[in-house]
C-alpha cells in the first residue's frame, strides 16, 4: 500500500460547503501504514465539527475502494485553522422546506423538530434553522439553552459553526440573541440576520434544511425567500375555524405573485385527544375537518393528522422531542407524516421547476 494512493483519494474529497478538496486545505496531518492498518490523521477546526461524519464516511468508502482489505482508522483532532479563500454556500442543501403557520401555539415548532428527527431517522441528511423572533422554541427542544455558536473566520469572513443535536446541524435566533431584544428589531436587522442564517453558517451537505418560522406573515417570510430558493413550505394549523382563516393567509404569502413558492402539503396538528386510560375515544376538542379544508382550498396534500398527547408537550420542554422514543406510539404519527413530506417534495421536484429567489425589495 502507498501514502500517494491515499493522497490522490483524499483529493477527491471535498470539505463541505466548499470547492476544495481536504489535501489542498492542509487537513490531511498524517498517513501511516502498518501492516493491513492504515492510520491516518486529519484535522477539523473542532472536534464536534458538523462535517466529520460526512469526511469519514467518503474517506473510508474511498479508501476500501483502492485497498478493499485495508483496516482504516481515523482520528480527527481539533484546532485546525483554514487558509484557503473559501466561500461556504447553501448551493449544497437540496431541498429547503419552510414550516408556517397562520398564529403562535398551533404546534409548527414541535412539527419542524420532529419532522427533522424523523427525516434523520429515516436516513436523510438533514439541518434545521429556527427563525422564530417571538418565541425561538428549538433551544428547548433540543436541550441547548445558554449554547452559544463557534465563531470561524474564513477570509476575513465571519462564519457560524452549527451546534449538533441528535446529529443534527441547528441554527436558532435563540443562540446569538435574547428573545426580548429580537422581538424590538426591525425589518432590515433582522433580513441581515436571516441572509446569515443561510450564507454564512458552515452547513454541511444536506438533503433538507428544514426552516422554522415565526407565526404570520412578516419581515423573516420575506426575508428568507430574498435569502434562499425555498424548495417549498409546509403549514401548520390547528383544526379550528380561527387557525384555519389565519393559516390561509399564511399559505397566500407563499403562494401567489411574486414569492410564488409550492406548498409542500398542511400538518393538522392538536387533531384530538385520546385520554390513556379510554384509548378508542377521540374527543376532538378544537373542532373537525380544518387540515383537511385548508389542504382542498390549496389543491395540496394532508400531510398528517397529529394528536394532542402529554408526551408531544414533555418532549419538547425536556429537550428530547417524541420521536426519539422509537417505543412511543405518538412518534408513529411524526413517522407517517415525515414519509408523506419525502413523497411531496420528491413529487414537487419532478413535476416543477426549481422556486427562484425572490429578487426585489419589498417596502
Ligand atoms: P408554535 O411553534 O406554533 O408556536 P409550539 O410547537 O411551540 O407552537 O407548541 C406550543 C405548545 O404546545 C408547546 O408547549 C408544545 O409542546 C405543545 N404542543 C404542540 N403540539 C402538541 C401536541 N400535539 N400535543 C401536546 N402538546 C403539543
Amino acid at each position: 500500500m502507498q501514502n500517494e494512493k491515499i493522497i490522490e483519494v483524499f483529493k477527491k474529497i471535498k470539505y463541505p460547503g466548499t470547492d476544495k478538496d481536504i489535501f489542498s486545505m492542509h487537513m490531511v496531518d498524517r498517513i501511516t501504514i502498518e501492516g493491513n492498518q492504515i492510520n491516518i490523521q486529519i484535522s477539523i477546526p473542532h472536534t464536534d465539527n458538523p462535517y466529520k461524519g460526512d469526511i469519514n464516511l467518503s474517506a473510508m468508502t474511498e479508501i476500501k475502494k483502492v485497498y478493499p482489505d485495508a483496516v482504516v482508522n481515523i482520528h480527527f483532532k481539533g484546532g485546525h485553522e483554514f487558509d484557503t479563500n473559501n466561500t461556504p454556500t447553501t448551493s449544497k442543501i437540496k431541498n429547503i422546506i419552510a414550516i408556517a403557520s397562520g398564529k403562535g401555539g398551533v404546534g409548527k415548532s414541535t412539527v419542524a423538530a420532529n419532522l427533522a428527527l424523523c427525516l434523520k431517522k429515516q436516513g436523510a441528511k438533514v439541518g434545521l434553522v429556527d427563525t422564530d423572533l417571538y418565541g425561538p422554541s428549538i433551544p428547548i427542544m433540543f436541550g441547548l439553552q445558554g449554547k452559544r455558536p463557534e465563531i470561524k473566520e474564513i477570509n476575513n469572513v465571519q462564519n457560524i459553526v452549527p451546534i449538533m443535536a441528535f446529529g443534527i446541524p441547528i441554527m436558532s435566533i435563540g443562540f446569538i440573541i435574547e428573545a426580548n431584544k429580537a422581538m424590538v428589531m426591525r425589518g432590515p436587522r433582522l433580513g441581515a440576520i436571516i441572509k446569515q442564517f443561510f450564507n454564512q453558517v458552515l452547513w454541511p451537505t444536506l438533503d433538507y434544511l428544514i426552516v422554522d418560522l415565526p407565526p404570520g406573515t412578516g419581515d423573516i417570510q420575506l426575508s428568507l425567500v430574498q435569502s434562499v430558493p425555498v424548495t417549498g413550505a409546509i403549514i401548520v394549523t390547528t383544526p379550528q375555524r380561527v387557525a384555519v382563516a389565519d393559516a390561509i393567509k399564511a399559505a397566500n404569502m407563499f403562494t401567489t405573485d411574486p414569492v410564488n413558492v409550492p406548498l409542500i402539503g398542511v400538518v393538522e396538528n392538536m387533531s384530538w385527544f385520546t385520554p390513556e386510560e379510554l384509548p378508542n375515544n377521540k374527543y376532538r376538542l378544537f373542532g373537525k375537518g380544518g387540515g383537511q379544508q385548508l389542504a382542498r382550498l390549496y389543491q395540496t396534500k394532508l400531510l398528517g393528522q397529529i394528536p394532542i398527547v402529554q408526551n408531544i408537550m414533555e418532549g419538547g420542554d425536556s429537550g428530547k422531542p417524541v420521536s426519539l422514543d422509537e417505543e412511543s406510539i405518538t412518534a408513529q404519527y411524526f413517522n407517517d407524516l415525515t414519509t408523506n413530506v419525502i413523497d411531496q417534495v420528491a413529487k414537487r421536484n419532478n413535476n416543477k421547476a426549481p422556486t427562484d429567489m425572490l429578487n426585489i425589495t419589498v417596502h
